[in-house]
């Protein structure tokens, strides 16, 4: 009768949304096939990148790093580490021998957006002004210290004391400072402050400090990964491999051809810009389109756009921001909270996933909607839910694949069936998320499986790797 009619009507209305909903996910979900395309065109980004010839998405950056520590290395180093999470400026001491020991004492200064999307000379100028107050802190203004940068952004380099900026990335955007010197920048302003005077042996990207912090505690790690605010790769190649390092003005140049066959220099990958040249466009969805037409770089490091904690946030918020317009979620309230930028940090992806299913989980999903302005139902708490599931998979999964990329090639450059290695890693969301390390280690195991690839948590990269490859710099030019 009237009332089985309505029932039947409420009950193909729910299941139209569910196929709605599903549709809509589905664009995100990635099959094994479409992963061992990333993966093959990861591995021809590599490639392409490492010829001198031309710019390349994946930009394979020479990284002037020869070797990882081998426990020798001492003293005391300052660092700075800028374009993470946080600006912060270290004091590192490294002791060698029998009190073998690495020390830190840092200080986390804020960098207010005005600066990071203000000049080169005020944001140059606010570094040195941090410094300052760290050496009074530290009362150490008078001690002129060997000073390694970690510079978390892609940056051209001819030896480990110079760094051209090619490009901004993440959320930075300071004028006058793409196609200079990141060192003589801070040399300047350190001038300019006229207070103290250091000596800036290496420009440092985060991916390879991360590498070297992890290495010196075990020797099989070659490999260094951020997931975090930003994605990328480094690792040990082949120096006969880098032909932008090869017979040019290489600052091993002088060494003889014949010990060249042995070594090996690290290479910031740079992965985060595969895609540009529109070779990820078969699994780009318009949600991706989205973040990346609001973003600062448009266009521009197409795969960290889909993997990093600065991006992912966004995704979520442009699917939620479709379902609403189309009346499945929210009751089709497209609210201000909505429509704000920026409101999902990847921290309440990570709150959001820790749970599992039950009532009691579901009602958290709920009050940390409700802290973001959003008012849900229990039924849009699930679906919120598996929104946030199927990009953080997604991009778990991605990562998975250019990793995987990454340890075949190594594997194969060096002939062997048979590959053990480690990878350290840092970065927000793979430490803080609850479900992104398993998956990209299941991603790897499936598509490198003559690699059996560790991944350890890189503690203090930026700090302690830094000084380490400072002090790596300074051993080596003593030698
Ligand atoms: C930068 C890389 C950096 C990564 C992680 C990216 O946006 O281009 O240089 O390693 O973020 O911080
Ligand atoms: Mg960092």
């Amino acid at each position: 009768s009237k009332g089985a009619a309505m029932v039947t009507a409420v009950a193909q209305r729910l299941a139209s949304q569910r196929h709605q909903v599903d549709e809509a996910l589905s664009s995100l979900q990635l099959t094994q096939e479409h992963l061992g395309w990333v993966k093959s065109r990861m591995r021809a980004g590599l490639e392409a990148g490492l010829k001198s010839h031309g710019p390349s998405p994946v930009k394979m950056l020479p990284a002037y790093v020869y070797r990882t520590p081998d426990g020798t290395e001492h003293g005391k180093y300052l660092a700075l580490d800028l374009g993470g999470t946080n600006f912060r400026v270290l004091l590192v001491k490294i002791r060698s021998g029998l009190r073998r020991s690495v020390r830190l004492y840092n200080k986390i200064y804020a960098i207010p957006l005005e600066i990071m999307q203000g000049t080169g000379e005020e944001l140059f100028d606010h570094i040195v002004q941090c410094i300052s107050d760290f050496l009074d802190y530290m009362g150490m203004k008078n001690t002129r210290l060997p000073l390694g940068f970690t510079f978390s952004f892609p940056c051209y380099q001819k030896a480990i004391d110079t760094g051209t900026l090619v490009s901004w990335t993440k959320g930075f955007k300071a004028t006058g400072c793409q196609g200079n010197d990141v060192v003589d920048m801070l040399r300047d302003a350190i001038k300019r402050r006229n207070e103290f005077d250091l000596d800036i042996v290496a420009i440092v990207n985060d991916t390879v400090g991360t590498m070297m912090s992890c290495a010196y505690e075990d020797p099989q790690c070659e490999i260094g990964l951020i997931a975090g605010t930003g994605s990328n790769v480094c690792y040990m190649e082949e120096l006969r491999n880098v032909e932008k390092v090869q017979g040019g003005e290489a600052e091993d140049g002088g060494r003889e051809e014949r010990s060249r066959e042995n070594l090996r220099m690290c290479i910031n990958t740079e992965w985060g810009g595969l895609g540009e040249d529109g070779c990820l466009d078969d699994i780009i969805t318009p949600y991706d389109s989205a973040v990346d037409r609001e973003s600062l770089n448009q266009g521009k490091q197409r795969f960290e756009k889909m993997t990093s904690g600065l991006y992912l946030g966004e995704i979520v918020r442009q699917v939620l921001l479709d379902l609403t317009r189309r009346g499945l979620l929210f009751r089709g309230h497209v609210t201000e909270a909505l429509k704000t930028p920026g409101i999902f940090h990847t921290k309440y992806l990570s709150q959001i996933e820790r749970k599992v299913y039950d009532r009691l989980a579901l009602l958290q999903v709920r009050s940390i909607l409700q802290q973001l302005g959003l008012d849900s139902t229990s039924n849009d708490s699930i679906i919120v839910k598996e929104v946030c599931g199927a990009v953080s998979r997604r991009a778990a999964q991605m990562c998975g694949a250019g990793m995987a990329a990454v340890v075949d090639k190594i594997r194969e450059n060096r002939g062997l069936d048979h590959l053990d290695i480690t990878v350290g890693v840092d970065g927000t969301l793979y430490k803080l998320h609850p479900h992104f390390s398993m998956v990209l280690q299941h991603t790897v195991r499936a598509l490198a499986p003559m690699c059996q690839v560790t991944f350890t948590l890189s503690e203090e990269g930026s700090g302690k790797g830094a000084a380490l490859i400072t002090a790596v710099a300074r051993g080596d030019q003593a030698r």
